[in-house]
């Protein structure tokens, strides 16, 4: 298992639309092993390829924050079937927008249709903030950011701030 760089805005990248899988195969469970890996080093409860520069619709997500019992869980080609119409908000981030933090309003449950890492296909209802996560990282395979939710006045300050810390990176 390799940990795995991850992309930050602004990077084009972020902003494609993941591709479908068309089977779960080595080379898949090797970038889903990868990208647990590198969500677990960030640390991070969830993560989508493209975040490591894979354009395949595939997230990993482990909610239980406990080193000793890790409950990871792979989706490949995620679709939402049911969304509830009750919303709850969470202070979301991403790994992808280092160290900004905003509140998030999204359905509070949802059903997820889904591969799993043996490419078998199951259906999950998930609520609060599994659901959240699971509809933050979908929203990766989209090329959407959590803060496109924000406004556009927000959302340009963030990015900047962002890009400054970019290039002061690439500087030293
Ligand atoms: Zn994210």
């Amino acid at each position: 298992m390799t940990i795995r760089t991850i992309l930050t805005e602004p990077n084009k990248l972020l902003r494609k639309i993941s591709e479908s899988v068309e089977r779960v195969g080595a080379e898949e469970k090797k970038l889903m092993d990868d990208m647990l890996d590198t969500m677990y080093e960030a640390p991070g409860i969830g993560l989508a390829a493209i975040q490591i520069g894979v354009p395949k619709r595939i997230i990993v997500i482990d909610i239980s924050r406990d080193e000793n019992k890790k409950e990871p869980r792979y989706f490949v080609n995620p679709i939402i079937k049911n969304k509830n119409e009750e919303k709850s908000i969470y202070e979301e981030g991403c790994l992808s927008v280092p160290e900004q933090f905003a509140e998030i309003e999204r359905p509070n449950s949802c059903e997820v249709q889904y591969l799993d890492y043996d490419g078998k296909k199951q259906v999950l209802r998930a609520e609060g903030l599994l659901a959240t996560c699971i509809q933050h990282e979908m929203d990766h395979l989209e090329g959407i950011l959590f803060i496109d939710y924000l406004s556009k006045l927000k959302r340009s300050m963030i990015i900047k701030k962002l890009s400054k810390i970019k290039i002061n990176r690439e500087i030293l």
